[in-house]
């Protein structure tokens, strides 16, 4: 059975039997993929360390003839976020874990350029960004300034409807979505001295929420 080996990004870890663990990682080259972790529970195992999220990581596995792979080894490099973003980083990796395809290609690219908002950020204002990058290019989101449903340029307000932005003549009930949150949203992702007041943040975390739940994805305390 094959050697495979690459760049990974360790997402969830799931305990299996009394000593091993299954892994999701995303990784560069072959999109979302588990192995198992044969003991690395055990007190002495080289995967118990290693095995963290936020790092970068090179792993090597063995393909499985025919169900899951086997972790052979991994080495971690450098971390990701600092450690006061840390819990804001894995926030972010619940939140959008499921939003991608395994054969995904670029999901890789994505996280870490969603992680990289939060680093650069950092707070909540980060982890909005990170996520509604990955909504962005996993194809959830339109346009700012168009109804989402008829199409029509709206430079007014909006409302918010489950995963939809739509002009006050589609939608008489939802979340109000005004310009200027709208022009903040759109500018905050182009100039790094742009800033969300409180009221707009609330109101990005609450779109944000909605959304991933019509995903069926279970959603994190700040998007509740
Ligand atoms: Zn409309």
């Amino acid at each position: 059975m094959a050697e495979q080996h690459d760049e990974a990004l360790l997402l969830r870890r799931i305990p299996y039997s009394e000593s091993s663990l299954i892994c999701h990682f995303f990784t560069k080259k072959h999109g979302k993929i588990s192995l198992m972790a044969r003991g690395a529970r055990r007190l002495k195992s080289p995967f118990r360390s290693a095995l963290s999220p936020l790092y970068d990581l090179h792993i090597h596995w063995q393909e499985g003839r025919t169900g899951m792979g086997q972790l052979r080894s991994i080495q971690r490099d450098q971390c990701l976020l600092n450690e006061a973003d840390a819990l804001l980083g894995l926030e972010l990796l619940a939140n959008i874990q499921h939003l991608f395809q395994e054969s995904d290609e670029h999901a890789f690219q994505m996280v870490h350029e969603a992680l990289f908002c939060i680093s650069e950020r950092g707070g909540k204002e980060g982890l909005c960004m990170g996520v509604w990058l990955c909504l962005k290019y996993t194809g959830c989101l339109g346009e700012l300034f168009h109804c989402w449903h008829c199409g029509q340029e709206t430079m007014g307000n909006m409302l918010w409807k489950a995963d939809q932005l739509a002009c006050l003549k589609c939608a008489t009930t939802g979340l109000p979505v005004s310009i200027g949150l709208r022009k903040s949203m759109h500018a905050i992702f182009q100039h790094t001295h742009v800033h969300l007041n409180q009221a707009d943040l609330k109101t990005w975390q609450a779109i944000i929420g909605l959304l991933l739940q019509e995903h069926r994805i279970k959603v994190s305390e700040s998007f509740l």
